[in-house]
């Protein structure tokens, strides 16, 4: 017998109708691409997100086109992001730091249809715009008096391409599984592959991140999204404040902890989230002018592991929160959220911090579990180190057009390629990608924990820790820092510092001090360019033992 209760399908502009009439004067504040901040409102934002639909579908884009975005964070950005899906078109996010011949491939790849893009992306999209083969028109996120001076075909502003409409469109109606984003993630192997959210995902992804014990969002909330929206579905949060009614503080294209404290401070922002070397550079700034920020509560910090020096610093110095929270592309992207549970709030404060520089648990909607080589699963005991893999309603079931269908098996869970432990409680730590694991004397080493290690040390900036070939043990680590400006340290100091922390056979062979550190264009450390740069290099006992 079915149960009687109404379909009421979860789609995404419900969720803006539903902020649009209940919280409706909550603002939207947005710092610019043109330069000046700028004020909106759910109302506001609702009715030009409808205007998008209409003149979208004036020019006869529908249902399953790819509609991209080459965009920070802007209230226009998420207009469009809500009149594209308001169709049940695609908004397809593009990451502008990727080199402009990936983005093309990438917006080939998906037979985007048309493009709209911030003014400061001109010339990136004037480069590309002769390769894209599908797009058939630009829109520049901007209005008719900063339209870009460059050469690109069928170029409207926005504000014009919305001027028609009257803020009345009715979003179209379909089945809640219609496609409704398209992001694709950096491609450890081959080719970026595209991961496709639904309407439904979306939904019920926003309502797992407003959780407690998720981003605690609520309509008291102030949220800034550091990470862009192009960043794997701006980690749901631009669907999980309007869904709270919180307010949202766009950055646009200044991230510098200077620019980023001016808002936090300025819009009294309560939440925020971003990725490790981010929180670098405004806790730089903050102990540089001697600020603080009296109004934020919690930071979420993920995309890469958050050391327990940076959890501290945030806690003890500042008062505020951390969130350590993992996630994936591939999974919306909440995996993980690290916040008390009963049992860990009870602990003393050092142990607590221990426990929170782990991943955290999964949240109702994500099942988790790690299997070794032969897929077999390992114990929950906090110990087993084994492959992350993950199932939910928010989670990727295949990838765009079917590719890399290897990381999916036919019980329905996707391989998340990340190695990690479990124990009874659910919490889950990181202890490498499965590519950058260093495997010494058939042992495991974790490059995460030293890393996490090393830049607890008061010199060191940044570190990576990378596997270097040795004739006994296979691989040893190598550890790379960078330091901070003014400070000095040598190889004794830092493994001085490490000593007693790890286990002696982890103990890096070598440390090198470098003035860069590669990174992804999701803020991720890029340790296969690492090793390529180290791949000569020979552990010092390595005559010696071979
Ligand atoms: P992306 O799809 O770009 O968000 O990248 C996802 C990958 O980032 C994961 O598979 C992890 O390898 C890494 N990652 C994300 N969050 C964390 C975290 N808190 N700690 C360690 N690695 C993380």
């Amino acid at each position: 017998m079915l149960g009687l209760m109404q379909d009421w399908p979860l789609l995404v502009h419900k969720i803006i109708d539903h902020t649009a009439l209940y919280h409706g004067d909550r603002e939207v504040v947005t710092r610019s691409v043109e330069g000046p901040i700028e004020r909106s409102n759910y109302r506001q934002i609702a009715a030009r997100a409808r205007n998008v639909s209409a003149a979208l579908e004036a020019r006869g884009i529908g249902l399953g086109d790819r509609v991209a975005t080459l965009a920070w964070n802007t209230a226009r950005h998420l207009e469009a992001w809500y009149g594209i899906a308001g169709i049940g078109a695609i908004y397809h996010t593009l990451n502008p730091r990727q080199f402009p011949d990936q983005i093309a491939w990438i917006a080939n790849h998906a037979e985007d249809r048309a493009l709209f893009f911030d003014i400061g992306f001109a010339d990136i999209v004037a480069r590309i715009a002769p390769s894209l083969q599908r797009v058939e028109f630009y829109v520049a996120l901007t209005d008719r008096a900063h339209l870009p001076d460059v050469k690109i075909p069928n170029l409207v502003a926005y504000e014009d391409f919305i001027a028609g409409g009257s803020g009345d469109f009715s979003w179209r109606q379909f089945d809640e599984h219609t496609a409704c984003g398209l992001c694709y993630t950096s491609g450890t192997t081959g080719n970026p592959k595209g991961v496709l959210y639904s309407h439904r995902s979306n939904t019920l992804l926003a309502m797992m991140a407003c959780r407690a014990d998720a981003l605690g969002i609520s309509a008291r909330d102030a949220i800034l999204p550091v990470v862009p929206m192009f960043h794997a579905n701006a980690w749901g949060i631009a669907f999980a404040a309007p869904m709270a009614g919180a307010k949202l503080v766009m950055p646009g294209a200044k991230l510098d902890g200077a620019s980023l404290c001016e808002l936090f401070g300025g819009e009294k922002v309560t939440m925020t989230a971003a990725v490790p070397t981010v929180w670098q550079g405004v806790l730089n700034h903050l102990q540089e002018t001697g600020k603080t920020l009296p109004h934020l509560q919690r930071v979420l910090i993920g995309g890469a592991a958050c050391p327990r020096s940076m959890i501290e610093t945030f806690e003890k110095k500042y008062g505020i929160e951390v969130i350590h929270g993992w996630g994936m592309t591939e999974m919306s992207p909440l995996g993980t959220l690290n916040t008390p549970t009963a049992k860990t709030a009870e602990l003393p404060y050092e142990q607590r911090l221990d426990s929170k520089a782990g991943q955290g648990r999964p949240p109702f909607g994500v099942e988790m579990k790690i299997v070794d080589g032969n897929g077999r699963e390992l114990p929950r005991d906090g110990v087993a180190v084994g492959r992350l893999k993950v199932r939910g309603p928010a989670v990727a079931k295949s990838y765009f057009r079917g590719e890399g269908s290897g990381a999916f098996d036919g019980e329905g869970w996707f391989d998340t390629a990340d190695m990690g432990t479990l124990d009874a409680d659910g919490m889950m730590a990181i202890t490498d990608r499965a590519k950058d694991v260093i495997k010494s004397g058939g042992e495991w080493i974790s490059s995460i924990e030293i890393e996490n290690l090393a830049v607890g040390h008061p010199a060191v900036a940044e570190a990576a820790v990378i596997a270097v070939r040795h004739p006994k043990w296979g691989e040893r680590p190598l550890l790379v820092a960078i330091l901070k400006p003014g400070r000095t340290a040598t190889k004794k100091d830092i493994l001085d510092h490490l000593s007693g922390k790890i286990a002696k056979w982890w103990m890096p062979d070598e440390v090198v001090f470098v003035d860069d550190i590669p990174h992804s264009a999701t803020g991720k450390i890029q340790k296969t360019a690492l090793r390529e740069r180290f791949a000569d290099y020979r552990p010092p006992d390595a005559e010696r033992t071979g």
